[in-house]
């Protein structure tokens, strides 16, 4: 059978359909054993949080061990890097590129909420890529602008208008593109974006990453995949070397790592932050495979809330239907014995 998925280079494992009704699903073509990996990613893109931007490398991803880095790009002083390699392969990709000059602009709007302006960079940031390296999957990702409400719509204002006139003048714009256009990135990337957290400090979400084929996962509350990044920690496990961190020698020569960890924009990067999605028990053929975009442990009526309010639907899953029916007769049998 022909779909339009194919274009996406997936592994003869997985498949991704569109069921009426469901959306689009990513399925198990054959019987896949727990613990398998399906499927490694590097990030599409990264965006930092201003509050961390000295904390991790904008390039490699990379976080300093104990605070912040020093190296940083001279023309916009948003971005920070870990070594001369990482830099210079930055700097060489943003040379006249006109991304310097609308981080900065972004990073001293005024009256943006915080969480705005950190979606806001990764939209620069896609802009920006997608002028040397496109990607369909960031077009076939869901956006759910439509169903946002008022207040957030307003919240948005101002960014929008921002972005709007900034990609204009910097002619990144396709010929039919307008400023809902935008916004409907902006809201793709809110509902597919993954957290890069803090090494060490798992409960720190330092920034957000796209990380294009794993977003295809449709969620289900007993998901049988789950998502695990890379971090330092792991390489150095792994005894993979990594580029020694800059502790404030801005004149230090490049470090030989640079082929290892390369442009973020314009080729795949190094080991660090790459993706694994692998299953959590046997797959069978034909089922569904799935991620669990919020904390499963959390109870039914807590997760549904959560996953309306983010994600813009009502889980329908099984384990979701069962626990709300047994919550809905143990309510039935009280208010009887009333
Ligand atoms: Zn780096
Ligand atoms: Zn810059
Ligand atoms: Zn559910």
């Amino acid at each position: 059978m022909s779909n339009k998925w194919h274009q996406f280079n997936l592994p003869d494992t997985i498949r991704i359909q569109s069921t009426p009704g469901k959306g689009r699903e990513c399925i198990a073509t054959q019987t896949i054993p727990a613990n398998t990996t399906l499927l490694t990613v590097l990030p599409y893109v990264t965006g930092i949080f201003d509050n961390n931007k000295k904390r991790l490398c904008a390039v490699c991803v990379c976080t300093h061990p104990t605070k912040c880095f020093s190296l940083h790009c001279a023309s916009c002083d948003q971005v920070y890097f870990c070594s001369a390699a990482c830099r210079d392969a930055y700097t060489q990709d943003h040379r006249d590129s006109g991304c310097c000059d609308i981080l900065r602009k972004l990073a001293s709007l005024k009256k943006v909420d915080r969480h705005c302006k950190s979606v806001a960079k990764l939209v620069v940031m896609i802009y920006w890529q997608r002028r040397t390296r496109p990607d369909p999957l960031v077009d076939a990702l869901e956006s759910h602008y439509d169903h946002w409400p008022a207040d957030v719509k307003l919240d948005w204002h101002r960014v929008r208008q921002f972005l709007w006139q900034q990609f204009r003048a910097a002619d990144w714009l396709r010929p039919d593109e307008t400023d809902t256009d935008i916004m409907h990135l902006a809201s793709k990337i809110e509902s597919n974006s993954f957290g890069l957290y803090l090494e060490r400090r798992a409960d720190v979400v330092a920034g957000r990453a796209l990380y294009l084929p794993a977003s295809m996962f449709n969620h289900d509350c007993d998901n049988n995949c789950e998502v695990e990044q890379w971090t330092e920690e792991d390489l150095e496990d792994e005894q993979v070397s990594i580029p020694s961190h800059d502790l404030g020698h801005p004149t230090d020569p490049p470090q030989p790592m640079a082929t290892m960890y390369p442009s973020v924009f314009t080729q795949p990067r190094g080991k660090n932050r790459q993706m694994f999605i692998k299953t959590t028990r046997d797959v069978q053929a034909n089922e569904p495979l799935t991620i669990s975009y919020i904390d499963t442990q959390l109870p039914v009526a807590t997760r549904r809330q959560l996953l309306a309010q983010d994600y813009y639907f009502a889980c329908t899953c099984l384990r979701c239907a069962m626990e709300s029916a047994t919550l809905a007769k143990s309510k039935k049998q009280k208010s009887k014995k009333k």
